[in-house]
Parts: C-alpha cells; structure tokens; sequence
C-alpha cells in the first residue's frame, strides 16, 4: 500500500511520519488528518502509526500510567437504553440490582486501591441523572468520607447533571473528577441510545466545568459506528478538553440488542488508541472496559499505541484479569503507576496539548457509563 488516501502522494510511512512529528513538535492534526490515519489498512503501516503513538505517548506523558478502578455504587434497572448496557432496565441481562451503596464497601475500594497504587476509584450508580435532594446528599455523604479517607482520589460517574447547583454540590463535597462518556460521534449517539442526547451529556460536562470538576470522558468503540465516528468523538473530547478519555471496546452483553456484534479485530483497536493519541497528545487516554476479551494476548500493546492509564479491577459487569497481573505487565514494559496524578502535565508549554469515565467497562463494559 503506498497512500493512505487521495489526498497526499506520499507513501503512507512518510506521511505518518509528517504528522507524528508535527504533534512531537506541538502542532495539531485536523478532522481530515486524522481519518487519514483512521484508514491504514496495511498491518506494516500500522505498526508505524503505533510506534509514532508510542513516541508522543513517551514525550507528553513520561513513562508513567494511571490507574483507576471503580465501585458500582447503584446497580441494574437504569431508566435509559443505551444498547450496550447490561445495566438498563430496557433489557433481560444477568446483571444484578442493588440500591445506593453504604459506606463499609467505599471504604474497602479505597484501602484495596491504596494497596494497588490506584490513583483514583469512581463511584458509578446506573441511573438516569442525578438532581437535588435526598440522593444527591447521600451521594455527597460518600464523596465526603471518600475524600476524608485519603487513600485514593474520590472521583464519581452518576449520569446527567441538569443544574449547576448539583454540580457545585459534588465540588463543594470534595469531588474532583467525573465520569461522563459521549459513548460515540454526534451522527451514531441516536443509533445506541435513544432515551436521552448527545447534547444533554455535553450539557452536563458543561455544568461540571463551570464548577472546577476535572473531566474524564471517553466512549465505546466496536458498537458499528464508522471509523470517521471514532475521529469525530475524539475530535469532540478534543473540544471539551476532557482530562482522561476512556476507550472501551465493546463486550457484547447477552440480552442487549448488541448481543451479536461482531468485535472489532485487535490491530482495529490498537489503530484506533493510535489516533486517538494522536488527537489528543497531553490527554490520559485510559483502557477501559472490553480490552481482556477483546485485545487477550495483545492487551500489553495499547501503551505502544499510546493508551497512559488504565482502569484496574473488575468492571460494573464484567471482569478484569488480575490486578496483580497488570502491575506485572506494567513492569515488564518499563512503565510506572502514577501515584500522584494531578493532570499538571496536561498543560501546554513547550507541545501542543490535548483529555476519563462515566461508565463503560461498558458494560459493554459499560462500565463508567451512566
Ligand atoms: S450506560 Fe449508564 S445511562 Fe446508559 S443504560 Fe447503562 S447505566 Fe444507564
């Protein structure tokens, strides 16, 4: 293969090259640019686009990764339909039903995360939204004691947020960042879920960053979307300026109307964290849901292709290979957990600059998805 479309006459290597030297030196890569890169076809060519991945990834971001886990502090019977999701109520899924979570399990999370040098764990309730009253003050509760305890950063993904008065809640109890997926582009949102809009989850980031909350954000590749739609979410995260953008790759959940999905193949995925590092050079693009069942033995190789965090720990539905095992691996690459992630590496001066979670180890791992 010599183009990567017909828009350039350069060998596919040398234009990779062009762009990955331009995000080296601090530049961007336009919407178009980046569908380029989302088209290589040829195995070779992508092995390139990873290693220039790879070397963004070491400039912007070291050899440290971050580590999150969460807790499924609300789970089953959730009003949306989001079509990935074992936790709606619109589906028959083996996912298990339980109200708002107490204390003690919190607590445990937060000394097990500790133990495992996990920078932050996520408090994740499977439920439309959250807004003012009883709940939001129970939810507060936890945030409160959760900060209190020290041992991990108190992050949280609770679905939509209506009012900026909510939001200064979750701020005022100590939260620093929160969870909230776009899932997919603008164009295939409606084709998963169809109970509520992409733009009421920009809404929602919109009401957290006004009250100083940190933002992870990411979404769900593999549920049918088009390569441009995978460039086009992160072209929106871009926009947002999210501080972590989960991937999750879909993990089809029986019950769900994306029960027979076909998964995409590793060497798709591994292109598609490529270009999303690409996009998003400074960001924590974080590994989230789907990666042991879909990427099996080639799980190590989303740090080449420019992943710097990764969610640790079983997901809300689904579970995970050992902690252990990925403390081993991350040692085996030479990489080190972050233990102190404050996203001061996020801010541009001397490189360009580029964005974590609601609820996608989807279950589909839709795991920081709500
Ligand atoms: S992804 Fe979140 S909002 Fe959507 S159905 Fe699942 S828990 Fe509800």
């Amino acid at each position: 293969m010599t183009l990567a479309d017909s828009t350039t006459k350069m060998p596919v290597r040398e234009r990779v090259a062009e762009l990955g030297q331009r995000v080296l030196d601090g530049g961007e890569i336009s919407r178009d640019e980046a569908v380029e890169l989302a088209r290589i076809e040829d195995n070779a060519d992508i092995m390139d686009l990873l290693a220039w991945a790879n070397r963004i990834r070491e400039q912007f971001k070291g050899n440290k990764i971050h580590l999150c886990s969460i807790v499924n502090a609300k789970a089953g019977a959730c009003s949306e339909n989001c079509s990935f999701c074992a936790q709606s109520a619109a589906y028959q899924t083996e996912s298990p039903r339980y109200g708002f979570v107490d204390p003690e399990p919190v607590a445990e999370a937060m000394s097990e995360a500790k133990d495992n040098g996990v920078t932050a764990v996520g408090l994740v309730a499977a439920w439309r939204g959250l807004k003012e009253g009883p709940m939001l003050d129970e939810v507060c509760d936890r945030i409160r004691e959760m900060k209190e305890n020290g041992k991990s950063r108190p992050d949280a993904s609770l679905g939509l947020i209506e009012s900026q008065a909510v939001a200064d809640r979750l701020k005022d109890a100590g939260l620093s960042c929160y969870g909230h997926n776009l899932e997919s582009s603008r164009r295939f949102f409606p084709e998963h879920c169809t109970t509520h809009t992409f733009e009421d989850r920009l809404k929602t980031i919109q009401f957290l960053k006004n009250a100083g909350i940190k933002i992870c954000s990411g979404g769900i590749i593999g549920m049918g979307e088009k390569r441009e739609d995978r460039v086009d979410l992160a072209m929106e995260l871009r926009a947002i300026d999210a501080n972590v953008v989960p991937v999750n790759i879909l993990n089809p959940i029986p019950g769900t109307p994306l029960e027979n999905q076909e998964p995409l193949p590793p060497m798709e995925i591994l292109k598609t964290i490529a270009v999303f590092r690409f996009i998003l050079p400074r960001k924590e693009i974080m590994i989230a849901g789907g990666r042991t069942v879909n990427l099996r033995d080639m799980q190590s190789m989303v740090f080449t292709a420019g992943a710097s965090a990764l969610m640790v720990g079983n997901y809300l539905t689904t579970l995970n290979q050992p902690v252990e095992k990925d403390l081993q691996m991350l040692s085996d690459l030479g990489l080190d957990p972050d233990w102190d992630n404050d996203f001061a590496d996020q801010v541009s001066g001397g490189g360009d600059c580029g964005s974590r979670c609601d609820c996608d180890d989807q279950p589909a791992e839709a795991a920081v998805t709500a």
